[in-house]
């Protein structure tokens, strides 16, 4: 179905409107006031887009480093060309494995390569596990929203869906029973989960390193728990270095969930013995990346950072939503995007569905030009039809017009005479086939009985009447439309795509993205003018950490050094924490009086999950954003110890406290370095998948206890 016809089916759907204008509305106006609030948006958004073009442009010399590093690090990579060789890749890990069922973390790379399809077909099942997913999931619905893919489902069809298919009949409708019911559901599942599938918001090529960001702490489930772990990435998600990610962790979550950080971001490199993971797989999908790399005008569609911020702007999407785009792809990027993967033979209506108003440009965090792609996708289907079709015929009979000055007058004289008998008080309110659709919607101006260039020659005379030649590559020039469309049209977006088995993928893979970069894009140099160095006292930052770690509902209390222990045990009592698990190496003095203390000792997640929670320390936690970081150091322990238990109590020293992301970001540099996955905790686990009603605790621990030490 075009997208027209799919958006008028969308459009008679009231209580989809009424959702999407609900959802869009308040998604919008959270990212107003997060990004509102800093004073270096605009520099971070420069920082942004040229950080990715920059991988862009050496893309395949910075996959090789990202293969080098990850392999270093005891993980597997694998190329995959196409869709049916990464399901094949996911799909013989899990029969290596002898595995029947995967957890899976949200991921629109594998719904666009219809992974869970293709396993299912193998004799695998690939369980959902973030909560819009789920619903999609058992609904055997298709997603509508990059962000809150359930977003055209309210309350009582969940439940309906729920009581049905998890066998609750007496289950209500409020938002917490629902996030409860599937708790519960899926608890069971991450505890006795084998491997893990996930995609990746980023992968850091210099060190290996690979990236999730969430919010429910399914993600950290899925990543965390199993043996064995696979992420399919596709190969636009890389970045150069460690420090790019000092700029996208602020603009991904206050672009997306409008937060300044979202609840979860799992960083891991490799395989780290005892924590996690002990087989990990990387899986870099092509799939038609490499076909929209060679358009010069359209490989920055490959910037995206998957925010959804385009969308909620969109006046076209907030009234039609997904699923009329028909892609995992949805919105503004959806449309840019589906048509170049697929070489411009799937989705070619999409880059009409658009009022070129500029919304989506405007917030973009990379500043992806999408109304000039839009017009330039416009071209190309153009371009590719037949020449009898309306639209092309019309191009090509303006281009005619408008190649000379003589044909231009001469048409303006024929559309004035011809006009007349349409003509009603200066509007012309209906043409004529093949033209009526242009004056369905709107009026068309009656053409001035008198042109500028004859007003001119009866002011001034023939001779003043400037006829400038037009130059090459513009209307007009040695080269027309079609030459045009023919120069940034993409050789290996049109032809076909290589197919490859195993080792011959990687070959052909990076031989298309060389063929793509034949055009040699200049070098990007990286601007930072954004802030890296705080301004505040030391006093101001951790005020300002108490009172962002607070908003984010995470019970915060101060305590000198003589008064933690005292603090960490009125926090267990008030919690009723009588069995808390703690790493090995945690200073005595933070031993919380009438608490039973339960070191690590390669505890199993079902062990964990019979415990009160866990206290640790952290590696050092950010004011601006009110998170804490864990890199596995002094008294952190493993990642499961602040995951399963339902309660985390955490030590911040004070000392520890960084203001700004960047020199958090900074501070970090040498666990990455070693390969220490990280954890960035900003208040408990949560999620806003029923009706955008936020509900405290899904799958991560419900409750976050921070005492601020110093
Ligand atoms: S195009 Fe820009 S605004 Fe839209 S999802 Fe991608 S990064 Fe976000």
């Amino acid at each position: 179905m075009s997208f027209p016809d799919a958006a008028s089916v969308a459009l008679r759907d009231s209580q989809l409107r009424r959702n999407l204008a609900k959802a869009t509305g308040t998604i919008r106006a959270k990212r107003a006031s997060v990004v509102g609030e800093l004073p270096d948006w605009q520099e971070l958004r420069s920082a942004g887009r040229a950080l990715k073009d920059r991988s862009l442009v050496d893309l395949d010399a910075q996959l090789e480093l990202l293969e080098e590093r990850v392999s270093a690090a005891g993980g597997q990579v694998h190329w995959a060309n196409e869709a049916d060789e990464a399901c094949s890749i996911v799909a013989g890990v899990a029969r290596a494995h002898g595995v029947d069922e995967v957890v899976k973390v949200k991921s629109i790379a594998t719904d666009e390569i219809k992974l869970n399809e293709a396993l299912a077909a193998a004799g695998v099942q690939a369980v959902e596990t973030d909560l819009a997913e789920l619903i999609i999931q058992l609904g055997d619905d298709v997603q509508s929203h990059i962000l809150v893919p359930a977003i055209h489902k309210n309350r009582a069809e969940i439940r309906d869906l729920f009581a049905r298919s998890l066998d609750l009949p007496d289950l209500s409708d409020e938002p917490e029973a629902l996030a409860e019911a599937a708790r519960v559901h899926l608890r069971r599942k991450f505890l006795s989960a084998r491997m893990g599938v996930s995609g990746a918001n980023f992968a850091v090529a210099e060190t290996g390193t690979v990236c999730v960001f969430e919010s429910e702490g399914n993600g950290r489930m899925c990543t965390t728990l199993p043996e064995v772990l696979v992420t399919v990435m596709g190969v636009e998600k890389l970045v150069r270095s460690w420090q790019d990610m000092e700029v996208f962790l602020q603009l991904l979550p206050r672009s997306s969930t409008g937060e300044r950080m979202n609840p979860y971001t799992s960083f891991w490199t490799g395989v780290r013995p005892g924590d996690g993971p002990q087989e990990f797989h990387l899986v870099l999908l092509d799939n038609g990346r490499t076909g929209v790399l060679a358009d010069q005008v359209g490989r920055q569609a490959l910037r995206c950072i998957r925010c959804s911020a385009c969308l909620n702007v969109c006046p076209v999407y907030s009234r039609v939503g997904g699923h009329a785009y028909e892609s995992v792809y949805p919105g503004p990027i959806g449309a840019i995007l589906t048509p170049q993967l697929h070489g411009m033979s799937e989705g070619r209506s999409l880059p009409y569905a658009s009022s070129l108003c500029g919304a989506c440009y405007e917030v973009c965090p990379v500043e992806i030009d999408i109304p000039r792609v839009l017009v330039h996708l416009r071209g190309r289907v153009v371009d590719t039809e037949p020449a009898w079709k309306p639209e092309k015929a019309a191009m090509r009979a303006m281009y005619r017009a408008f190649a000379s000055r003589r044909s231009f007058e001469r048409a303006q004289r024929a559309a004035r005479l011809g006009s007349r008998p349409l003509a009603r008080r200066g509007r012309i309110p209906r043409l004529p086939w093949p033209l009526s659709g242009w004056t369905e919607t709107r009026d068309l101006p009656e053409p001035p009985a008198e042109t500028f260039r004859d007003w001119w020659r009866r002011e001034r005379g023939e001779g003043r009447a400037r006829d400038e030649k037009p130059v090459d590559g513009e209307i007009g020039g040695k080269r027309g439309p079609r030459d045009l469309g023919a120069a940034a049209t993409p050789d290996a977006a049109a032809a076909p795509r290589a197919t490859s088995q195993n080792g011959d993928a990687r070959r052909a893979m990076l031989g298309r993205i060389r063929q793509a970069l034949a055009d040699r894009p200049a070098p990007v140099e990286v601007p930072r003018e954004y802030r890296r160095r705080s301004e505040r006292s030391r006093p101001e930052i951790v005020d300002l950490f108490a009172e962002r770690a607070g908003e984010y509902r995470a019970t915060v209390r101060r305590a000198a050094p003589q008064e933690l222990r005292q603090a960490l045990t009125e926090l267990c009592r008030h919690r009723g924490a009588r069995r808390l698990t703690v790493p090995a190496d945690l200073p005595p003095q933070w031993r919380p009086d009438g608490v039973e203390l339960v070191p690590d000792t390669g505890l199993l997640p079902n062990d964990l999950d019979t415990l009160d929670g866990a206290l640790t320390g952290c590696a050092l936690a950010i004011a601006e954003t009110g998170t804490i970081v864990l890199d596995g150091g002094f008294a952190q322990g493993r990642r499961a110890l602040t995951l399963v238990p339902d309660y985390h109590l955490c030590v911040v020293s004070e000392d520890s406290i960084a203001d700004l992301v960047p020199e958090a970001v900074e501070r970090l540099e040498a666990a990455v370095a070693e390969g220490r996955p990280l954890t960035f905790i900003s208040g408990p686990s949560a999620t806003s998948d029923i009706e955008l009603n936020r509900v405290e605790g899904v799958h991560g621990p419900r409750t976050l206890h921070v005492v601020i030490a110093g």
